[in-house]
């Protein structure tokens, strides 16, 4: 036996415990020494039946991360699924811990499956853009019927072995020592044929449940291939003998596994996870954080202390003006009451977080907090001011975070005498929703307040990216690039509408003129200092700021469902006038390209200045922050994936010269 198993024989029942840490990953020995496993059995004649459990915190969780998108390693885990099946011995599978993927095709391979009753059953191949691929999705409808498969398989989340049990998926519950509970049935069934799943009816349904079971996610599977490979999958159980249809799942399992989306998957996997990690800061300890203050309780201070609260750690929130912070803390309130009332916290947790909330109007009460991260106005003068107050009050050692989306982290910094404590944390808005957290590094920043910045993003469950300090950092410096291009375009032509489209039609959820209507188009914008030289400037003159106004480069009505303004389009016209451009129409291909491959050069760029660490930390960004299509893995991959030499062509054919830094990715 090799090194990741051990096997024992009692009174006929033979165990074969795998024991591959940590999780029992199913890699190439853990194949092989369950088909040895088998084989043994069925030539040792003292073995009446046979037992697979896991020793250590759990079942086989999975695939072995190791082997993602590399050449498959025999024995295939088909075939250990067929082994296991056809053994002439009956098989029990013990399951504790997690049962997933690959793990809960083996258990269903087994003959007699005995859970604990804490035990998660399940396969999140979705996740990743595809789908079981060793009979799991011949398998589980036979044992719990198409709906229920269609929604474990498709949905990827995981059930509860009591659940499992109530479905049919789990034979029995373990309520005191698993191995005993496994080994007695063992034993019980020693003598009876083995009850093989493949021998089950997967009971054909209505074509109507397939459709429903489609259209009621289909937010859910817009743009990805695999929901549908996967109904498709399921459907063949119910219409097809078992070895046709472990046939007709292979051959859609394939083409998942060598399409572009589990590719892009796989990248955004690993990109986030890397996406943490800072070279220079190795090993480097992060300060304790025990207390935050927030100063502006407006749209994104208020999201921020949710953030923070959620997590458990308490907040002193500061404001200048008593009724923004009483508008604050309501928000904050009612945020955390719809969430109980949904269901998604529990009430304790909410009335814990409440408690622990101080709102102030003081800045000498944020004194003893650990990180203050600062929400208020986006002027340099208002950012300077508070740095400098803020070096006078809070205690020293403290972090002094800013969370300015365009401006410079370096000149806030100067304003105290400990620039090295100060960094940027730019959230998103929602701040309690988006994942993406910015981290900008000034000159100054001192490694363990990177490192405390890092472990913050951690606690507070954001995906945090690390940018140098630059105009707009990563994400809002390619979104302006975007933008222009959108601008420009209307200008040259096509309408505010055919350009959201595009987009939307390659997956955004909101195009780029809806969003800047709903973000508000008179960010960074006043009366006084407005010179009308570009159409948002014009449209804000003329008192279209977006959806606070119910008009932008859209109408709105009561319900905010944005319909083409005539208005805005005369405006737009009679600015193209004025600025000497003729106006032509716009073909979709060429919308699109103008709208990424720019982008796309601008974060090339990033990479060049050291700006952005790496090119998948930029689509961690877009991904996190900005509504990227996740099936395309972000800019960056896509970009590769498109092929860069075919990228700069194209950027050609739109008369732009592809820069320096692109041409050398
Ligand atoms: P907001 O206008 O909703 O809120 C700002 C709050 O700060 C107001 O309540 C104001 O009373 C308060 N404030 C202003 N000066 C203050 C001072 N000196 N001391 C204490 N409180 C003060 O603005 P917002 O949208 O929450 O933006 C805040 C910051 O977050 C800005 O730097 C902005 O660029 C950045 N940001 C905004 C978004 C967004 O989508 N809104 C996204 C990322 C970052």
């Amino acid at each position: 036996m090799s090194e990741v198993t051990s096997w024992q024989v009692n009174d006929g029942i033979a165990v074969l415990t795998i024991d591959n840490p940590p999780v029992n990953a199913i890699s190439a020995s853990v194949r092989s020494a369950l088909v040895d496993g088998i084989a043994r059995a069925s030539h040792d004649p003292d073995v009446k039946s046979l037992v697979i459990a896991c020793a250590g915190r759990t079942f086989f969780a999975g695939a072995d991360l190791k082997e993602f998108g590399k050449p498959s390693v025999q024995p295939f885990l088909t075939e250990v699924v067929d082994t296991i099946e056809a053994s002439v011995k009956p098989v029990v599978a013990a399951i504790h811990g997690t049962a997933l993927g690959g793990g809960l095709e083996i258990a269903m391979a087994c003959h007699y499956r005995v859970a604990v009753p804490t035990a998660k059953l399940g396969m999140p191949e979705v996740k990743l853009a595809l789908m079981p691929g060793a009979r799991g999705t011949q398998h589980l409808p036979r044992l719990v019927g198409v709906e229920r498969a269609l929604e474990i398989i498709a949905l990827g989340d995981p059930v509860l072995a009591t659940a499992a049990a109530e479905m049919g998926l789990v034979d029995k519950l373990a309520d005191g020592d698993l191995l005993a509970e496994a080994i007695a049935i063992a034993r019980r069934v020693a003598s009876a044929p083995p009850r093989r799943t493949r021998d089950l009816v997967a009971q054909p349904v209505p074509d109507a449940v397939y459709a429903d079971f489609a259209a009621r996610n289909a937010r859910k599977f817009r743009g990805f291939d695999a929901p549908s490979a996967i109904i498709a999958s399921v459907r063949a159980a119910t219409e097809l003998p078992f070895e046709e249809g472990a046939m007709r799942e292979r051959e859609i399992f394939l083409k998942l596994r060598e399409g572009p989306q589990n590719a892009a998957m796989r990248h955004v996997f690993f990109a986030e996870r890397e996406a943490a990690k800072v070279p220079e800061i190795d090993g480097v300890e992060p300060r304790a954080v025990a207390k935050v203050g927030v100063i502006g309780a407006g749209t994104m201070g208020s999201g921020i202390a949710i953030a923070v609260l959620n997590a458990g750690l308490p907040v002193t929130l500061f404001e200048r003006d008593s009724a923004a912070l009483d508008r604050g803390v309501t928000k904050i309130q009612s945020t955390l009451e719809a969430n109980v009332r949904a269901g998604r916290m529990a009430r304790e947790k909410a009335d814990a977080a409440l408690a622990s909330l101080r709102p102030v109007l003081a800045i000498e009460e944020l004194a003893d907090c650990d990180l203050v991260i600062e929400a208020a106005f986006e002027t340099m003068e208002v950012k300077q001011a508070i740095f400098s107050q803020l070096d006078l009050v809070i205690k020293q050692g403290a972090v002094l975070a800013t969370n300015t989306s365009y401006l410079d982290v370096d000149a806030i910094a100067a304003m105290t005498k400990r620039p090295q404590d100060v960094v940027g944390l730019h959230f998103f808005s929602p701040a309690n929703i988006m994942k993406l957290l910015e981290i900008v590094r000034g000159k100054a920043t001192a490694p363990d307040v990177l490192a405390t910045a890092l472990a913050v993003a951690k606690r507070i469950g954001k995906v945090p990216v690390v940018s140098g300090n630059a105009y707009g950092f990563i994400g809002n410096r390619m979104l302006a690039v975007r933008r222009r291009e959108a601008e420009a375009m209307v200008v040259e032509g096509a309408s505010p509408q055919q350009v959201d489209l595009v987009l939307e039609r390659f997956g955004f959820p909101m195009g780029p003129f809806r969003m800047g209507d709903l973000a508000g188009l008179d960010l960074g914008w006043s009366a006084e200092i407005s010179t009308g030289s570009t159409v948002r400037e014009r449209l804000c003159e003329a008192g279209r700021r977006g959806q606070k106004t119910k008009a932008g480069f859209y109408d709105y009505d009561e319900a905010m469902k944005p319909q083409p303004s005539s208005i805005a389009e005369d405006l737009i016209a009679h600015f193209a006038r004025d600025t000497g451009i003729t106006r032509r129409s716009f073909t979709g291909d060429e919308i699109l390209d103008r709208l990424l491959w720019p982008m796309v050069d601008e974060g090339a760029q990033l990479l060049a200045e050291g700006i952005a660490q790496r090119t998948s930390d930029i689509d961690t960004v877009w991904l996190n922050g900005y509504g990227w299509p996740v099936w395309t893995g972000g800019p960056m991959f896509h970009a590769r994936q498109t092929g860069i030499a075919e990228v700069c062509r194209r950027l050609e054919a739109l008369g732009i010269q592809p820069s320096e830094a692109l041409r050398n990715l």
